[in-house]
This record gives structure tokens, C-alpha cells and sequence, in this order.
């Protein structure tokens, strides 16, 4: 499993764009996340767009499904005729949908090609594509699935939105990468998670690489070096504050 990072910023970060993940198996590949600022790095990353399976959406905050638009317009000018798959929390379809015709009013009928949305419950395993997904509730300001994807005998763990619930706490134990949101350094501020929560959680739940991302811009801006020289020395997981283009292999 080949982990590329698209995007690591928040919503509103002038340096980085929101961050979206590509994730390629051996025969799939799957977007995590697609927030304003995610299309132009995707297709910068992805000269074969027919190779796209799946988009994974956490929850419905602009910075993680407003590039939806976009992704599917240019999709559509590339002739693809291959359906492409939206899997998330119910309501996908709908607000999908919705996205589509405020940008682009009555392009959707005219794709070439199928989008086939699935509803993915918390606690359920899901099995679509040939890959496993399992969800469970973060705490964010927003409903937000955490989920747990199998490829290639691999599990990702991706927080999507917020701080871990029992539920999310239990699906992430030994999963072989978390990618996890920490918004603060440390300490708490609504519906979000910090730096030392995620090396907290990666510890508990005994992952192999942790991969912090979506830290607060002015923090980020701040303390970037220091942070990275910090996570280098974590010792029981392989840490790291990834930057744009940075790929992890799992
Ligand atoms: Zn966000
Ligand atoms: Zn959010």
C-alpha cells in the first residue's frame, strides 16, 4: 500500500492544501478526503484518472468534500467511463449531489460515467471493491466517520474530523498506519484532536506509523521544525508531520 500525501493543512491554510490522501494497492486506488484545494493536486499526482476506484468522505465540511465538484467535472472532460465509487456516512449521495448542481447546474446527467454512492453505518464492516471499510464516530463539530481500510492485507486508520471515541479507539488497535488530524499542539478546543492526543492514541492503540496532519496554520507555521525533529524521536512508532507529496508505503 502506497500512501501519498495530496494535502496535510485545515481548512484555511495559505501553504497547504486541505489535506486528502491517495492510497494505491495493488489494483485499487482510493482518495481520502477531497476538500477545495484538493483537485489540481490530484490530477498533478494522477495522469491515468480511469484509475481512480473510490473517494472516501469523512464528513461534510468544505475542506473535505467541496473539491468534489471539480474532481467530477474534470473526470467527465477526460472521458471516463469507468463508475466511480463514493463511500461515507449516510446522506452522501444527497449532499454529493447537491455539491454537483450548485457548481456546475445539470452537468451530472451528462457524465459518461456512473457515480454509485454507499452509505457506511458506524460499527459496520463493508465490504465494496474488494477492500474492507469499517467506520466509527469521531467527536467533531460535524458527524465524522474514522475509518478503518484494509488493502492488500494492510490497515489504515484515517480520523477524518476530531478526537477519537471508545468506539474509534477500539477499530484503530494495531493498524499498520494512522493518519490522524491534530489541530493544536496540545491542550483541547472543540471537535478536535492535538499533536499529543495522537501520539496518545497511537501508543494505546499500538500502530505502527502515526502521520499527523491538519494542524492549526499559525501553530503549524510555528512550530513545524521543532515538531518534526520531536516526532522523529518517538520511539514506539514510526512518527512524522508529512508535507505535501510525501509518500509512506505500508
Ligand atoms: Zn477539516
Ligand atoms: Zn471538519
Amino acid at each position: 500500500m502506497e500512501v501519498s500525501f495530496l494535502g496535510v493543512g485545515e481548512a484555511c491554510d495559505e501553504r497547504y492544501p486541505n489535506t486528502s490522501v491517495l492510497v494505491r494497492g495493488e489494483d485499487k486506488t482510493v482518495l481520502l478526503d477531497c476538500g477545495f484545494s484538493v483537485p489540481c493536486r490530484f490530477f498533478s499526482h494522477v495522469r491515468d484518472a480511469d484509475s481512480l476506484d473510490a473517494v472516501w468522505i469523512s464528513h461534510f465540511h468544505g475542506d473535505h468534500f467541496f473539491g468534489i465538484p471539480q474532481l467530477l467535472l474534470r473526470l467527465f472532460e477526460t472521458g471516463r467511463k469507468k463508475p466511480l465509487y463514493f463511500i461515507g456516512q449516510s446522506g452522501i449521495e444527497d449532499l454529493v449531489l447537491r455539491a454537483m448542481d450548485f457548481a456546475y447546474p445539470s452537468f451530472y446527467k451528462k457524465f459518461g460515467y456512473e457515480c454509485r454512492f454507499v452509505a457506511l453505518e458506524p460499527g459496520q464492516t463493508l465490504n465494496e471493491l474488494g477492500l474492507c471499510w469499517q467506520g466509527a464516530v469521531n467527536k467533531h463539530s460535524q458527524p465524522d466517520l474514522a475509518l478503518c481500510l484494509t488493502m492488500d492485507h494492510k490497515r489504515l486508520y484515517f480520523s477524518g474530523d476530531g478526537c477519537p471515541t471508545p468506539q474509534a479507539k477500539e477499530m484503530a488497535q494495531g493498524c499498520d498506519l494512522m493518519i490522524h488530524e491534530g489541530f493544536l499542539l496540545e491542550g483541547r478546543i472543540h471537535g478536535h484532536g492535538s499533536v499529543q492526543g495522537c501520539l496518545d492514541f497511537a501508543r494505546e492503540a499500538a500502530v505502527k506509523k502515526l502521520a499527523i496532519v491538519h494542524l492549526q496554520r499559525d501553530e503549524r507555521r510555528r512550530e513545524e521544525a521543532d515538531l518534526q525533529r520531536r516526532l522523529e524521536n518517538v520511539s514506539f512508532c514510526q512518527a512524522s508531520l508529512p508535507v505535501p507529496d510525501d509518500v509512506i508505503v505500508v
